[in-house]
Parts: structure tokens; sequence; C-alpha cells
């Protein structure tokens, strides 16, 4: 079995203004397809071919940097374009916004510790929002494709929200201003979503 690109949920323009049509199209149709052809030529013929990709991140201190960085690239991408979505956006309800209130104190303080980890991650990376093994949410942020699901992660958890902050995913649009994408991503934050994988 090989991995595959999922499909994107929305058209490549459903995200405007907030992010770009040509940047959705790249992004998906070039950047996440070039991470599941290398993840899959990488575990080509090895046992690592039956497995999930939540699996192979699990372990991934087991496999070569190929594996670490195309296999993060392709869970990563999986889920980000699944936590947004066209017309989202707003604030967090129910059980997830209890959390969020009980772990940062209020939706604002955690869109700006979010922000934070976003801004201050040095070149290309993510930022996150997890829910840890206690079951508590967390903010923290991974260079380049690693992710909290791997088991060489500083933090570790199950992620509800990533946030892509390598240049591709901004710059045609923002150029340097990483801070104003970071910004105008909560306009496109699939809460449902994130809840969905909150309660799971
Ligand atoms: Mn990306």
């Amino acid at each position: 079995m090989s991995f595959q690109l999922p499909s994107l949920p929305y058209a490549f323009n459903a995200l405007e203004p907030h992010i770009d049509a040509r940047t959705m199209e790249i992004h998906h149709g070039k950047h996440h397809q070039a991470y599941v052809n290398n993840l899959n030529a990488a575990i080509a013929g090895t046992d690592a071919e039956k497995l999930t990709i939540e699996q192979i991140c699990a372990n991934i201190s087991k496999y070569s940097t190929a594996v670490r960085n195309n296999g993060g690239g392709h869970y990563n991408h999986s889920l980000f374009w699944t936590i947004m979505a066209p017309n989202a956006g707003g604030n967090p309800s129910g059980k997830l916004a209890e959390a969020i209130n009980s772990a940062f104190g209020s939706f604002d303080d955690f869109k700006t510790k979010f922000n934070q980890a976003a801004a201050t991650r040095f070149g290309s990376g993510w930022a996150w929002l997890i829910k840890n093994a206690a079951g508590k949410l967390e903010v923290c942020s991974t260079p380049n494709q690693d992710n909290p699901l791997m088991d060489i992660a500083e933090v570790k958890g199950s992620p509800l929200l990533g946030l892509d902050v390598w240049e591709h995913a901004y710059y045609l649009h923002y150029q340097n201003r990483r801070p104003d994408y970071c910004n105008a991503f909560w306009n496109v934050v699939n809460w449902n979503e994130v809840a969905k994988r909150f309660e799971k």
C-alpha cells in the first residue's frame, strides 16, 4: 500500500482573502504531493508500507531522515487542510472552549500564545495545539516537518490544530510578514474539526 495525496476539501480560492488560491494550489498540489511521493519512495519494500502514518510518526527515531521529513510532511499537511475551512473562524465552543479557557486563561490568551509559538519558530516549522497524555491542552512548535506525535518531539501529544509556518505557506501573499499570516489564520480555523479531534 502506498500513501496518497488527500483531495483538498474545498476549492483553492475558498480561503481567500486570508490564504490565496495560488499558494493553496502549489502548497497542496506540489509541496504535499512531493512529501507523499518521497515518503512512498523511502518506505518502498519495507515493513513501514503496512503501517499508518500515525504509527510511523510514533516510532520515527527508527527511520531514515527521508521518512522523518516526508512522513511528517504528509501527516502535517493532511491535518492542515482539514482544520481550515471557508466561512470558518470565530470562537470554539463546548468542551473544547472550556478546555482552552482552563489551560490558557481565555481564548485570547491562547491565541497570543499560539501566535507567539508560530512567530518565534526560527526558520521552517509548525505551531501546534495538542492534547497531551494527561488530557491537558498545550501549545508548542516543532522544526521542519517534525510533529508532536513523533517519539523525538520535545513536547508530545495529539495534534488538534497545526499552523504551517514554512515560507512556502505564505510568502506569495505575505512575503516576510509571518505575523500577518498567523493573524489571518484565525479567520479560517475549522473549530468543528478541532473539537472533533479533541473529543476523540
Ligand atoms: Mn507546507
